[in-house]
């Protein structure tokens, strides 16, 4: 289907949905300034990835994990939200969206007035205690590590590991989210995933809950992902140009006239 007419469709679409699950990826954010893990300038072609194990184990892992953690911080820490996380946000504020589902640990959904939101591989934006779940925002942390170079203690049991509240490699994901993001899903009437490659696993399987459970399914990503196969409606574009397209079909607006 060419671009023009799928967005076409999709205007009409989110005209006729009111229980819309956004489920976001690191695309969504490259806007903002955030690379993607992929790109060849991400975080992966860069840093060793430390694993979970290894950060509990080892102080020199540890003070590895907050070097890169601090790096992040250092260059992406002032990062706003853009067009993409504000028109969510405001869509939800008119009863459009149900709520986000995202893999992102920025914080940029929420920042944008995002209410509803399942940050299903945590935050960046907390710092927690792996030995007595004490749990507190990362700044501070970040800012003193960037000018001591000494991985912080806990403010609650002095000796405990802090580590950022996301999930890391080889961590297991938090039941009680994947169980809130199956049943978000699995209540939408239409799913619209922004800006992810739909490859890793659970997160990427949470659009299909919806999907199965009778929602229409929507892909917007530059490239093909691994998911295009059971979306209804797929446009490989910026998000960014997709939506002032979108914004074209409604006369101008970022919402459908009947919600103004
Ligand atoms: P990904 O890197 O696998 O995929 C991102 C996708 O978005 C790619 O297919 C890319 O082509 C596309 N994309 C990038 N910018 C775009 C744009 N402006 N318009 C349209 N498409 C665009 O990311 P993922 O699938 O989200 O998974 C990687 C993991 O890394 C996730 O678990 C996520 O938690 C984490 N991550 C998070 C952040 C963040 O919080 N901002 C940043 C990097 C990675
Ligand atoms: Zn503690």
């Amino acid at each position: 289907m060419n671009m023009e007419f799928a967005i076409e469709e999709l205007a009409v679409l989110i005209q006729k949905c009111n229980r819309i699950v956004c489920f976001t990826g690191a695309g969504i954010s490259t806007d903002s300034g955030i690379p993607d893990f992929r790109s060849p300038d991400g975080v992966w072609a860069k840093n060793r990835q430390i694993l979970f194990d290894e950060f509990m184990s080892s102080p020199a892992a540890r003070h590895e994990y907050w070097r890169q953690k601090c790096e992040s911080f250092h260059r992406h820490g002032d990062s706003v939200p853009n067009m993409a996380h504000r028109t969510i946000a405001r869509w939800e504020e008119h009863g459009k969206v149900a709520g986000v589902i995202t893999q992102n640990i920025d914080g940029l959904h929420q920042q944008a007035g995002s209410r509803n939101v399942l940050e299903i591989h945590g935050t960046a934006i907390e710092v927690m205690c792996m030995d007595c779940n004490w749990r507190g925002p990362a700044e501070p942390l970040s800012r003193s590590f960037l000018e001591t170079g000494r991985v912080p203690s806990c403010e609650q049991c002095a000796t405990g590991r802090l580590k950022h509240a996301t999930i890391s490699f080889g961590q297991s994901l938090d039941e009680a989210v994947l169980n809130d993001c199956k049943c978000l899903a699995e209540s939408a009437d239409m799913v619209i995933a922004f800006g992810s490659s739909l490859m890793v696993e659970p997160a990427a399987s949470m659009p299909l809950f919806g999907l199965n459970a009778g929602a229409f399914f929507a892909i917007i990503n530059r490239e093909a992902t691994d998911k295009d196969a059971y979306a209804h409606l797929t446009i490989h574009g910026e998000i960014s140009d997709v939506l002032e397209e979108l914004f074209v079909c409604w006369g101008g607006r970022d919402c459908p006239a009947d919600i103004e």
